[in-house]
Protein backbone atom coordinates (compact mmCIF):
# COMPACT_ATOMS: atom_id res chain seq x y z
CA UNK A 1 0.00 0.00 0.00
CA UNK A 2 1.71 3.36 -1.32
CA UNK A 3 1.69 6.18 0.38
CA UNK A 4 0.17 9.40 -0.69
CA UNK A 5 0.30 12.98 -0.03
CA UNK A 6 -3.08 15.04 0.97
CA UNK A 7 -4.22 18.82 1.14
CA UNK A 8 -2.57 19.41 4.58
CA UNK A 9 0.74 19.53 2.46
CA UNK A 10 2.53 23.19 2.50
CA UNK A 11 5.21 21.92 -0.29
CA UNK A 12 7.76 22.50 2.20
CA UNK A 13 10.26 19.70 -0.17
CA UNK A 14 11.00 17.96 2.94
CA UNK A 15 10.12 14.50 1.67
CA UNK A 16 11.56 15.21 -2.07
CA UNK A 17 14.83 14.19 -0.87
CA UNK A 18 14.51 11.60 1.81
CA UNK A 19 12.66 9.28 -0.41
CA UNK A 20 14.56 6.50 -1.50
CA UNK A 21 12.83 5.93 -4.20
CA UNK A 22 12.35 9.45 -5.62
CA UNK A 23 8.88 8.64 -5.75
CA UNK A 24 7.58 11.68 -4.70
CA UNK A 25 7.07 14.06 -7.75
CA UNK A 26 5.91 17.70 -8.14
CA UNK A 27 3.34 18.72 -10.56
CA UNK A 28 2.34 22.71 -10.85
CA UNK A 29 3.57 22.72 -7.76
CA UNK A 30 1.72 19.84 -5.83
CA UNK A 31 3.47 17.27 -4.14
CA UNK A 32 2.19 13.69 -4.94
CA UNK A 33 3.90 10.41 -4.77
CA UNK A 34 3.68 8.10 -7.62
CA UNK A 35 2.70 4.93 -6.25
CA UNK A 36 4.66 2.91 -8.88
CA UNK A 37 7.91 3.59 -7.60
CA UNK A 38 6.75 4.24 -3.38
CA UNK A 39 7.74 1.07 -1.41
CA UNK A 40 6.77 2.24 1.85
CA UNK A 41 10.37 2.63 2.07
CA UNK A 42 10.77 -1.44 2.78
CA UNK A 43 13.72 -2.99 1.35
CA UNK A 44 15.22 0.94 2.22
CA UNK A 45 17.91 1.36 5.10
CA UNK A 46 14.96 3.38 6.74
CA UNK A 47 12.45 1.22 9.55
CA UNK A 48 9.68 4.35 8.68
CA UNK A 49 8.35 5.72 5.50
CA UNK A 50 10.78 8.65 5.39
CA UNK A 51 7.97 11.29 3.60
CA UNK A 52 5.95 10.57 7.07
CA UNK A 53 8.86 10.96 9.52
CA UNK A 54 10.08 14.20 7.90
CA UNK A 55 6.88 15.99 7.35
CA UNK A 56 6.22 18.86 9.19
CA UNK A 57 2.74 18.92 9.05
CA UNK A 58 -0.44 16.44 10.87
CA UNK A 59 -1.36 14.31 8.14
CA UNK A 60 0.29 15.87 5.13
CA UNK A 61 1.83 12.32 4.24
CA UNK A 62 -0.15 9.25 4.70
CA UNK A 63 -0.60 5.86 4.20
CA UNK A 64 -2.94 5.30 1.37
CA UNK A 65 -6.32 3.93 2.21
CA UNK A 66 -7.29 0.31 1.39
CA UNK A 67 -10.87 0.63 2.03
CA UNK A 68 -13.44 1.94 -0.73
CA UNK A 69 -14.79 4.10 2.32
CA UNK A 70 -11.86 4.97 4.21
CA UNK A 71 -10.65 6.25 0.73
CA UNK A 72 -14.20 7.95 -0.18
CA UNK A 73 -13.48 10.19 3.70
CA UNK A 74 -10.04 11.18 2.77
CA UNK A 75 -10.81 12.39 -0.24
CA UNK A 76 -13.82 14.32 0.76
CA UNK A 77 -12.30 15.27 3.97
CA UNK A 78 -10.13 17.15 1.72
CA UNK A 79 -12.43 18.93 -0.14
CA UNK A 80 -14.38 19.76 2.05
CA UNK A 81 -11.83 20.72 4.58
CA UNK A 82 -10.49 23.17 1.36
CA UNK A 83 -14.08 24.58 0.69
CA UNK A 84 -15.31 24.68 4.81
CA UNK A 85 -12.03 25.72 6.13
CA UNK A 86 -12.90 23.02 8.38
CA UNK A 87 -10.79 20.37 8.54
CA UNK A 88 -12.91 17.79 11.08
CA UNK A 89 -16.10 18.69 9.06
CA UNK A 90 -17.21 15.06 8.63
CA UNK A 91 -16.03 14.09 12.05
CA UNK A 92 -18.50 16.68 13.82
CA UNK A 93 -20.92 15.65 10.85
CA UNK A 94 -21.19 12.36 12.83
CA UNK A 95 -20.90 13.56 15.79
CA UNK A 96 -23.94 15.37 15.77
CA UNK A 97 -25.79 12.91 13.69
CA UNK A 98 -24.64 10.33 16.29
CA UNK A 99 -26.01 12.05 19.39
CA UNK A 100 -29.28 13.18 17.38
CA UNK A 101 -29.67 9.15 16.56
CA UNK A 102 -28.97 8.35 20.40
CA UNK A 103 -31.51 11.19 21.49
CA UNK A 104 -34.15 9.80 19.21
CA UNK A 105 -33.27 6.10 20.30
CA UNK A 106 -33.91 6.81 23.88
CA UNK A 107 -37.20 9.11 23.02
CA UNK A 108 -38.65 6.44 21.33
CA UNK A 109 -37.32 3.72 24.21
CA UNK A 110 -39.00 6.42 26.83
CA UNK A 111 -42.03 5.87 24.38
CA UNK A 112 -42.34 2.07 24.37
CA UNK A 113 -41.62 2.08 28.06
CA UNK A 114 -44.56 4.26 28.53
CA UNK A 115 -46.94 2.47 26.38
CA UNK A 116 -46.08 -1.09 27.92
CA UNK A 117 -46.88 0.74 31.35
CA UNK A 118 -50.29 2.08 30.05
CA UNK A 119 -50.68 -1.15 28.30
CA UNK A 120 -49.66 -3.13 31.36
CA UNK A 121 -49.74 -1.49 34.50
CA UNK A 122 -49.10 -4.25 36.66
CA UNK A 123 -45.42 -4.01 35.17
S1 LIG B 1 7.01 5.72 1.87
FE1 LIG B 1 9.19 5.82 1.39
S2 LIG B 1 9.27 5.20 -0.75
FE2 LIG B 1 7.17 5.76 -0.37
S3 LIG B 1 7.04 7.93 -0.92
FE3 LIG B 1 7.45 7.82 1.27
S4 LIG B 1 9.66 8.02 1.41
FE4 LIG B 1 9.21 7.43 -0.70
S1 LIG C 1 7.27 16.89 3.84
FE1 LIG C 1 5.05 16.99 4.10
S2 LIG C 1 4.54 19.17 3.90
FE2 LIG C 1 6.61 18.90 3.10
S3 LIG C 1 6.30 18.64 0.89
FE3 LIG C 1 6.36 16.58 1.81
S4 LIG C 1 4.21 16.07 2.24
FE4 LIG C 1 4.34 18.27 1.88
Amino acid sequence: MAYTITSQCISCNRCLSVCPTNAIKVTDGKHWIDSTLCTNCVGSAYSVPQCVAGCPTYDGCIEQPSDYWESWFTTYNRLVGKLTKKQDYWERWFDTYSQKFSEILSESQRDRNLTLLVSNPTH
